[in-house]
């Protein structure tokens, strides 16, 4: 080689995207934590305490509870192709990309899918879910809590009552959401629910965090065919992660480690605490961007996903300049749009680490210089101090208030 590689020296930035989000400098140090064996006696302890862990952030007792070594993706994976086999019937509420994975994944099974589409920017109604359910033996409701692709956020108890009167399983994609908003594995009786780490977790990405209940487990004891994937079969996943501790694939050590910290992080916080960060400063993001003068993708308030915010571009503006000075100028990193509304929204996301407030003054500040470089209109200084308005507490009263 004539020329040398050199050190590996990113540059420092605010990933306020979908994922992945910024990770706490403990994560960082539990990453470089020195290496044992998976099969360690230390190490299988280790994995007890993973798997306490994300108990409690699922709030759930399930037994069968642990990380899969895989991004959020492989979590819909193993949550698909385990419970379906031939002659199943499956629905799949569609509202975005990734609910859309998961139609393509069950696709790829052996079972009957049938896809129940919402327009882009709102949840699939539950009564579609009811009325193409109705005469069939329906074994599987797969939907996406969060639909990051939208930034869609969707009532799961509607969703558990349609699946209840058909008699079929609840699986729930809380990549986006989980240890970010409001939900309770066991309290919602949700049969299948995965998650990604590198979202509002704050762990790097490579593992996705699963839990499965006693009745689902059920089912895959009562399956007459062996699970289509040898790599994301659970029942011989839980081998590893259950009582036995066999080997069954070298686990990614140090993104274990990782993931411990991220939940210990996310413990300390409180879920109660945690869930109330998220809305708040996303409650000041959304003040800023409306006083800016920028339209929301998703009209209804009561729909917006809390962990990723969808704005939509204003006309005469191109996405991928703004994205692109953001990124030279300020290090801000945010998402556009995928699939058939590429170029059409901007993805804010504010997920666990990255959800705090003064990164939502910064990129307030920084997004109105930048639209303002690219001629769109707003007056400066507006989006911050709304977001300094919704962020103050009722007894405060701001300069310029006072009576
Ligand atoms: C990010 C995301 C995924 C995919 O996760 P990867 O880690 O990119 O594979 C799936 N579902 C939802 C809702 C997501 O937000």
């Amino acid at each position: 080689m004539s020329e040398q590689i050199g050190e590996l020296l990113p540059p420092p930035r605010l990933m306020l995207t979908p994922g992945p989000s910024c990770v706490d400098p403990r994560v960082y140090r539990a990453l470089a934590t020195p290496l044992v064996g998976h099969l360690d006696p230390w190490f299988t302890t280790m994995m007890d305490d993973v798997q306490v862990l994300l108990r409690r952030v699922f709030r759930t007792e399930n037994r069968l509870t642990f990380p899969i070594s895989a991004s959020g993706s492989g979590g819909i994976e193993a949550a698909v192709v385990n419970p379906l086999e031939e002659g199943d019937e499956a629905i799949v509420c569609i509202n975005g990309w990734f609910s859309e994975r998961m139609a393509i994944i069950a696709e790829r099974t052996a079972a009957k899918v049938h896809r129940i589409e919402a327009p882009y920017g709102r949840p699939v109604d539950p009564e579609d879910v009811r009325r193409v359910g109705r005469g069939k033996k329906v074994k599987f409701v797969g939907l996406a809590h969060g639909e990051t692709s939208t930034g869609v956020i969707q009532r799961l108890d509607d969703y558990r009552k349609v699946a209840d009167e058909l008699g079929a399983l609840l699986v729930v994609d809380a990549v986006a959401t989980l240890a970010g908003v409001p939900l309770d594995v066991d309290r919602q009786r949700i049969d299948i629910c995965f998650s990604g780490a590198q979202k509002a977790i704050s762990a790097p990405p490579g593992t996705a965090p699963i839990t499965v209940n006693a009745r689902t487990e059920e089912v895959l004891r009562g399956r007459k065919s062996k699970v289509q994937s040898w790599y994301f079969d659970l029942t011989t996943t839980m081998n590893y992660w259950g009582k036995e501790r066999t080997y069954h694939h070298t686990p990614p050590v140090s993104l274990i480690f990782a993931l411990r910290e991220a939940l210990r992080l996310v413990l300390e916080e409180g879920l109660e605490a945690r869930w109330e960060r998220h809305r708040h400063n996303q409650q000041a993001l959304v003040a800023g961007l409306e006083a800016m003068g920028l339209e929301f993708f998703v009209p209804n308030p009561a729909d917006r996903l809390i962990t990723v915010t969808a704005v939509r571009v204003p006309k005469g503006i191109e996405d991928l300049k703004v994205r692109r000075q953001l990124l030279d100028e300020f290090n801000i990193e945010i998402a556009g749009g995928f699939g058939p509304i590429k170029g059409q929204i901007w993805r804010v996301g504010l997920m666990g680490f990255s959800s705090q407030f003064n990164n939502v003054l910064l990129f307030l500040a920084a997004f109105e210089k930048v639209l303002l470089d690219q001629g769109f209109h707003v007056s400066a200084g507006a989006g911050v101090a709304a977001a300094v308005r919704a962020s103050l507490k009722p007894q405060s009263v701001a300069i310029g208030e006072r009576k």
